[in-house]
């Protein structure tokens, strides 16, 4: 949320003032509350301005209403909080700004009318919102010059803006590591898979026949990908393991965010998500639990596709599912029968089925280049978008 802060800051011409959630808990006892009288006072001598208050879920949490286990400094915090927001007539000329990303963690006193009573979902970034808000971050860290920021914007969809900003502080300190004055290409582009896949952990335990399993369960998600009109050019593949867990880890670049996806791109993403469980089966004639993350992405996208996008041919333009948090997380709730959810389960096997077969009929027709790409990345633990174009291409 730090690049909505930077973004506000820039946009308005007023006096910006600002504090994080997380520092104002950080401090000693009886210091939050000093902090926020501090704060406002400086805002009212300075009106107009404006008062920014960053992860404000970090004290503005639902207070545990007197119970054990409470975090006082927390709830003085707060308190001192609601008191000072309560002063403002609206006329004084400050504005109030905060930003949190669990809208619904936070006390209801402090969304109450008076206070924050206006809410403004914010998107995450796109391609050139991302681009603004590395080069944002990196004005505060050395940077090699020809460091192609559009190109780190391009492997990091998806990310937050808190994550860009710690692609940016992860290069920096990568960059330090290494004893280099100055963050370069590599360093961003690294820290994009720390930032976003977990810390690199070389020799971790994984036996020789896992190592074959996982590299080919990713090509097979690559492969399909690739042989699917539409899909995303594979950037880089690597199965040195991550300590968030992940084992593989295929990073997708694609040339253009889109907002909108027709059935079939949707379809070929669930194929490609089915990929790597059917590579196992083709070639190991077994199955892992390594599928575990994929099938329930696979699902989730097919389920949306007949309950929310209107895309099968039973339900027409009918909502299945309403959309409860459009925040993070986007929570649905069921809107039909008992009977027609047991249909619309049906329909999603169906749906995941025909393109897991897709996947495999894709895999088989190409077994060749499936083992001499899985042998590859089996040697060299990484391989880039280019080294697998070049192996898919070559006669
Ligand atoms: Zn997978």
């Amino acid at each position: 949320m730090s690049a909505l802060r930077a973004r506000v800051a820039g946009e308005a011409n007023v006096p910006f003032f600002s504090m994080s959630g997380s520092e104002f808990v950080e401090m000693f006892v009886g210091m939050g509350a000093s902090k926020v009288r501090d704060l406002f006072r400086q805002a009212k001598e300075k009106a107009p301005c404006i008062v920014f208050i960053d992860e404000i879920d970090a004290i503005g949490q639902k207070r545990s209403g007197g119970q054990y286990g409470g975090n006082d400094e927390r709830e003085q915090t707060l308190n001192q909080l609601l008191t000072e927001m309560d002063g403002f007539d609206g006329s004084n000329g400050v504005i109030i700004l905060a930003a949190t990303n669990r809208p619904e963690s936070l006390d209801p006193a402090l969304t109450r009318p008076g206070r924050f009573d206006r809410r403004v979902p914010v998107e995450l970034p796109d391609l050139k919102g991302r681009e603004a808000i590395l080069k944002v971050h990196a004005k505060k860290i050395k940077v090699a010059d020809d460091v192609d920021f559009l190109q780190v914007a391009r492997m990091a969809s998806g990310a937050s803006g808190a994550e860009l900003a710690n692609i940016v502080n992860e290069a920096a300190l990568r960059a330090v590591r290494d004893g280099r004055g100055f963050a370069t290409q590599a360093d961003l582009e690294e820290s994009i898979e720390v930032v976003i896949a977990g810390y690199q952990k070389k020799n971790a335990i994984l036996t020789d026949q896992e190592k074959k399993i996982v590299a080919y369960h990713e090509i097979g998600h690559a492969l399909v990908a690739a042989k699917q009109t539409n899909s995303a050019p594979v950037q880089k593949i690597t199965i040195i393991p991550r300590t968030s867990g992940a084992l593989g880890y295929t990073l997708q670049v694609e040339n253009h965010d889109h907002y909108l996806m027709n059935k079939q791109e949707l379809e070929n993403k669930i194929a490609t998500f089915t990929g790597g469980r059917a590579a196992e089966e083709l070639v190991f004639g077994s199955i892992t639990t390594g599928a575990a993350n994929d099938i329930e992405q696979a699902t989730k996208l097919a389920r949306a596709m007949i309950t929310r996008y209107g895309m099968s041919e039973d339900f027409d333009m009918v909502a299945m599912e309403t959309v409860t948090n459009q925040y993070l997380g986007g929570d649905t709730s069921l809107a039909c029968s008992a009977e027609t959810q047991g249909r619309i389960d049906e329909q999603v096997v169906a749906l995941v089925r025909k393109q897991h077969e897709k996947a495999l009929s894709i895999l088989k027709d190409n077994r060749g280049k499936l083992d001499e790409l899985a042998s590859y990345l089996y040697e060299h633990e990484t391989i880039t978008g280019e080294a697998f174009m070049q192996i898919l291409n070559a006669a």
